[in-house]
């Protein structure tokens, strides 16, 4: 009989860089193979390493090890960095697996990304479906989509040979699909073995905001109180804030300014759910930086035509009614922009 072992080659004492190998007799597979955000004394990860990353600097692993043949797949967990971070290293012929709603959001990411944060392996990708069964040589691969940050991240149950193997990846319990955890409960019942993401286990982390929903409160509240035109600092892909955003300032009468990426975001991943913006003769507006604009004419020609009833120009703004979703990489240059302009700002901020 195959021997079944299952090796976690990093991440079980640190925050991401996750890898772990599951072998059966001669096959074997690998969830996720995450850049490291730390090294194993808990010092974060030097730059150059990172951006250089190879098996004597110690940010590559050697997977393949004493096996005779290389793992039959990848599957991997979520579109986190520190989960994927490290496939474009794997050769061509690799075969690499991710959730569909994944893919389509690193197919919008791998055009306005910088180098370093595009998927350059998504090309040779296969994708799955939540709650569909898959098949990778004797392993049987079943995908349940989880509550995280990151819009389709999945937990994976593999089954070999009457075993199975419970692997987590990232989750909470306070975004906007905290319910999926009972669906998970009714199918996933007693595994042998389950690895569980565990970075806040140690309870370190600040509780001012339970909830994704109490993000949203907060957001109503600071929007109620200022009077001048808001900017806020959030991931693009982290679409719960998003939502949080969009219904907070559709609650205090405000429009939500946001950028060509995340509108061709939202736009992507509304086909997994349909309840995102944005919705017909909605407060959102769009503004076209010139960067993303040359982006987005060189992948869909005229597409953005379509949007023209959205769009706001940033150096003829007028009035304060305004919200902007900003990237963090955005916000300096943006606020410096409209200072230039005259523009006469109130800054204040809500953490989250
Ligand atoms: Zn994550």
């Amino acid at each position: 009989m195959p021997q079944t072992s299952v090796t976690i080659l990093r991440g079980a004492d640190t925050i991401g860089g996750s890898c772990v190998k599951i072998i059966h007799g001669e096959d074997s597979i690998v969830l996720d193979y995450g850049a490291p955000l730390m090294d194993s004394t808990g010092a974060s990860i030097d730059a150059d390493l990172a951006s250089s990353p190879s098996m004597e600097n110690g940010i590559l692993l050697d997977i393949q090890q004493q096996d005779t043949r290389p793992p039959l797949a990848y599957l991997l967990s979520h579109a986190h960095p520190d989960h994927y971070g490290l496939l474009r290293s794997l050769p061509k012929s690799s075969n690499i697996y991710l959730s569909d709603s994944s893919y389509s959001m690193m197919t919008i990411g791998n055009l306005f990304y910088p180098e370093a944060l595009r998927f350059s392996s998504l090309e040779q990708c296969r994708q799955f479906s939540p709650g569909k069964p898959f098949q990778v040589g004797p392993f049987t691969v079943t995908a349940f989509l989880m509550d995280h940050s990151a819009f389709g991240a999945c937990s994976l149950l593999i089954e070999v040979d009457g075993k199975q193997v419970y692997y987590t990846g990232d989750f909470r319990g306070h975004g906007r699909k905290s319910q999926v955890s009972d669906y998970i409960y009714e199918n996933v019942k007693q595994p042998d073995l389950m690895l569980l993401e565990g970075t806040t286990l140690d309870g370190g982390h600040s509780q001012q905001f339970p909830t994704e929903v109490s993000v949203e409160e907060a957001m109503v509240s600071a929007l109620d109180e200022g009077d001048g035109p808001a900017f806020v600092s959030a991931s693009g892909s982290n679409i719960d804030r998003i939502v949080s955003l969009y219904n907070a300032t559709k609650r205090t009468g405000k429009k939500l300014v946001i950028d060509l990426y995340q509108l061709y975001l939202l736009e992507a991943l509304k086909k997994y759910s349909p309840s995102l913006p944005p919705h017909k003769n909605d407060h959102l507006k769009v503004i076209f930086p010139q960067s993303q604009l040359a982006i987005i004419k060189s992948e869909f020609g005229d597409d953005f035509l379509r949007y023209s009833n959205r769009h706001v120009n940033l150096s003829k703004l007028k009035g304060t009614n305004y919200v902007f979703r900003l990237s963090p990489y955005a916000m300096t240059p943006t606020l410096t922009h409209l200072k230039k302009k005259g523009q006469n700002l109130n800054l204040s901020t809500l953490c989250g």
